[in-house]
């Protein structure tokens, strides 16, 4: 293949429009293990390997682009959650961010519990094989048939998220001759410090009962007195990608606040609270992270002060986290296009895919790292904006990324950090089919979610 330079692209700090970005990296070969799968290196001949296949020959195989996902990482990273909440705590995973079988089996056998919230994710749940008394139904505005089905196959719990909802449910499991397991979920008024789209506790928002104003204590007392539920306790979610543990303090003193309330209003002591997900990883070398043993012994800490000071007996936590533990396990492997210097600005670099793969850096002004994986490269940097094929100029995937400035089509890029709401947000805009998830391990790749084929598309185009 031959390869051209791109001399018009801006190269150096001096000449540097805005943007997100720092200086550029000494060495643009060099991998930061904080944003990468644990089994990701660049091997001594440049080239990308993950979990011991290079990225080449990944690409020959399945194609681009695809996402790939560490199996070894993900299983590491489940387990890491589970030891850190130890016995007494139960770490249910976020479905949501990704959900596929093979995820279900590992979860299963790593020894967690699996949070669902539609009645898609529910039916992948259960055709795997997870436990139904594993599984947490959450949502907002769940069907009268999801519920059904939700009660029918005895999920663990069921999340109510409204005053009707709070009856509905203990409608359908009276009538199916149930008890059905709840939590109530509240907002307890706290912002978590994160893009305004993606925080969840504050009171303005569709999720949850605010504890203000008394509406918490009176759907507690609304649930307590339907014999279709067994009030287990209540549920709290602050926002997502947060680094900073002072809004989970908060949110924990709250919801024991109002476990004492309930006690000293009706006599019982609800045995578990649920603080819900949100833990941030790294996209870029910029971000911090606290590893899961450090939440685990924040939040308990946290949750027994409360508790020793309400003379509470201190309940069972659980946690949900999505992001933390699928996030950092997979990348997306694109191909280099059409590359296009703009004097004075950047270079653009179009990949084979885009916001139909990735749709968070348009939606949330998220930010991505990028490499070049497919050889190392001397070139000096160069800046760039790695963007899609859609017909949309909003789609972007990375926003500032420095670049090896021989860059050139038919190289192969990688945008770490995609595992949690990519593929899961991933859509068909302008009929372009959603890649697959291979999932490597031990020298071995398969495809565990395949590619979309236009027969796929014209499937449910019934004319
Ligand atoms: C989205 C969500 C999570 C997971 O959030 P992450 O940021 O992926 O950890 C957990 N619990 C609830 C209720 C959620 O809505």
């Amino acid at each position: 293949m031959s390869r051209s330079a791109h001399p018009a692209g801006p190269r150096h700090a001096d000449v540097l429009p805005e943007g997100h970005y720092s200086a550029p990296p000494s060495d643009l070969n060099t991998l930061d293990s904080k944003v990468w799968a644990q089994t990701v290196r660049r091997d001594a001949d440049g080239v990308v390997t993950v979990g011991g296949i290079d990225v080449k020959a990944i690409a020959e195989e399945f194609g681009t682009p695809a996402y790939v996902l560490d199996e070894a990482d993900f299983r590491a990273r489940a387990r890491a959650w589970r030891t850190a909440f130890g016995h007494d705590a139960d770490v249910f995973y976020a479905g949501k961010a990704f959900l596929s079988r093979a995820v279900v089996r590992w979860l299963d056998e790593e020894g967690l519990n699996l949070d669902v919230c539609s009645g898609g994710e529910l039916a992948t749940a259960l055709s795997a094989g997870m436990p139904a008394d594993r599984i947490a139904f959450h949502g907002n505005n769940k069907s009268t048939e999801e519920i059904r089905r939700a009660v029918t196959a005895g999920v663990g719990r069921i999340v109510l998220d409204s005053f009707q909802e709070i009856v509905r449910v203990a409608h359908i499991a009276q009538e199916l001759g149930k008890r059905q397991r709840v939590q109530i979920r509240i907002t307890v008024g706290v912002e978590a410090h994160t893009h305004e789209f993606i925080a969840t506790a504050h009171e303005d928002q569709k999720f949850g009962i605010p504890l203000a104003g008394g509406q918490a204590a009176e759907a507690v007392r609304r649930a307590l007195q339907l014999d279709g539920l067994e009030l287990i306790g209540i549920h709290s979610h602050i926002g997502s990608q947060i680094f900073d543990m002072s809004g989970f303090e908060v949110a924990a003193h709250r919801v024991v606040g109002l476990l004492k309330d309930i006690r000293d209003e009706h006599g019982v002591e609800l045995p578990e609270i649920d603080l819900g997900g949100g833990l941030g990883i790294a996209y870029t070398s910029d971000d911090d992270p606290r590893e899961p043993h450090e939440i685990a012994k924040a939040l308990t800490e946290i949750v027994s002060r409360e508790c020793d000071a309400a003379k509470l007996r201190t309940p069972r936590i659980s946690v949900e986290p999505g992001r933390a533990i699928v996030g950092p396990t997979a990348f997306t492997l694109y191909e280099v296009g059409t590359i296009k210097p703009l004097d004075g600005l950047r270079t653009y670099v179009s990949v084979d895919g885009g916001m139909s793969d990735n749709i968070r850096t348009a939606l949330y002004d998220a930010e991505y790292s990028v490499a070049l994986v497919s050889r190392a490269s001397d070139a000096e940097p160069m800046l760039a904006r790695v963007v899609g094929k859609h017909c949309e100029s909003g789609d972007i995937v990375v926003k500032d990324a420095f670049l090896p400035a021989d860059l050139a089509p038919g190289d192969l890029l990688a945008v770490p950090a995609t595992g949690a709401y990519c593929r899961s947000m991933a859509s068909n805009y302008n009929h372009v089919l959603r890649p697959p998830v291979v999932a490597v391990r031990d020298g071995e790749a398969r495809v565990i979610v395949r590619r979309e084929t236009e027969e796929d598309l014209l499937r449910l185009d019934v004319g």
